[in-house]
């Protein structure tokens, strides 16, 4: 059914920690099977599934990179900065989460209410419990709207229903990025701007967070193509920054790239590491 790993590495994929299908372990389990041997878990605003992953990625002989993708945004758009061997108990990183939790929860009733306003019933008790404590977003109302009918994939009802412009969508307040590379920072980790061209303009995006201390790029991104993923690895290095990928994979039919279904060059570990070993020692920490 589904194609061989393009990879041994995948450095961006999600659990039901966030808006993952598969659990954590599950996740992990998956990764063996298609003989990966390195992930990083990404999940947003949460690292409440790496104990789990890591554990697992023990057992079964895949390396486990703790990590998380934090949510914030440039003029209105999407700018993801994801975090690579942080410490995932770090107090500061979980001070982020809690209100970036309380405000997603919030985020929840406003886009149930305007869905019901608009004459489709949606109630927010559903898309809570389908999140099951992990961190609750577009994607669980996306779900009970197909699974209620109202629509024929989750894509389908982001289009339909939750993209800016759209009956249900809201806006909420989010960590800025460079807020995100600080959080991460503090927590022993480092920091790289996810998909850039979510941005739409990578090179600004970059000419902004280089000097807030941005580390790399995810120019190996799945659903770019290779003249593309080229283009950002050029970019990365004429800012020094270190290039680095992954599927964003969330689980069967959610997107089209399968977990480690690109090709991240394997020594993008270890580039990670060692950048991570500095950010650490400077603090005080023990080395990843
Ligand atoms: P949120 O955190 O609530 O803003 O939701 C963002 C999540 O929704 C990301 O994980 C994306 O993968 C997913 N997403 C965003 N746009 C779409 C889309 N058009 N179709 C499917 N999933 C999407
Ligand atoms: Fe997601
Ligand atoms: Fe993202
Ligand atoms: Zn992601």
């Amino acid at each position: 059914m589904s194609l061989p790993a393009l990879s041994s590495v995948d450095l961006h994929c999600h659990s039901t920690a966030s808006d993952g299908l598969r659990s954590p372990a599950g996740l992990v389990t998956y990764a063996a099977d298609r003989g990966l041997s390195v992930i990083a878990l990404c999940d947003h605003d949460s690292t409440s599934g790496v104990a789990e992953a890591t554990d697992t990625g023990r057992r079964l002989g895949v390396e486990v990179v703790p990590g998380v993708e934090l949510s914030s945004e440039i003029e209105g758009l999407q700018a993801h900065i994801l975090g690579y061997f942080i410490d995932p108990d770090s107090e500061s990183l979980q001070r982020e989460f809690r209100w970036m939790n309380e405000t997603r929860q919030a985020r929840i009733q406003q886009i149930c209410a305007n869905l019901n306003a608009a004459g489709i019933p949606i109630d927010p008790v559903e898309v809570l419990a389908l999140s099951d404590g992990g961190t609750v977003g577009r994607p669980h109302v996306a779900r009970v709207l197909v699974s209620n009918g109202f629509a024929e994939s989750v894509s389908d009802a982001f289009s339909r229903y939750l993209t800016r412009g759209k009956p249900g969508y809201a806006v909420s307040e989010k960590i800025t990025p460079e807020g995100a590379i600080a959080a991460i920072e503090r927590a022993g980790g480092v920091a790289v701007l996810a998909h850039p061209w979510s941005t739409k303009n990578p090179r600004a995006a970059l000419e902004r967070l280089a000097p807030a201390g941005l580390t790399g790029v995810e120019s190996y991104y799945g659903e770019y193509s290779h003249p593309v993923q080229e283009e950002l690895a050029k970019l990365a290095r004429e800012f020094d920054l270190l290039t680095t990928g992954g599927s964003d994979y969330h689980g069967e039919g959610v997107k089209t790239v399968d977990l480690g279904g690109v090709y991240v060059p394997p020594e993008t570990v270890e580039h990670l590491r060692i950048a991570a070993n500095k950010v650490r020692s400077q603090a005080g920490m023990a080395p990843v």
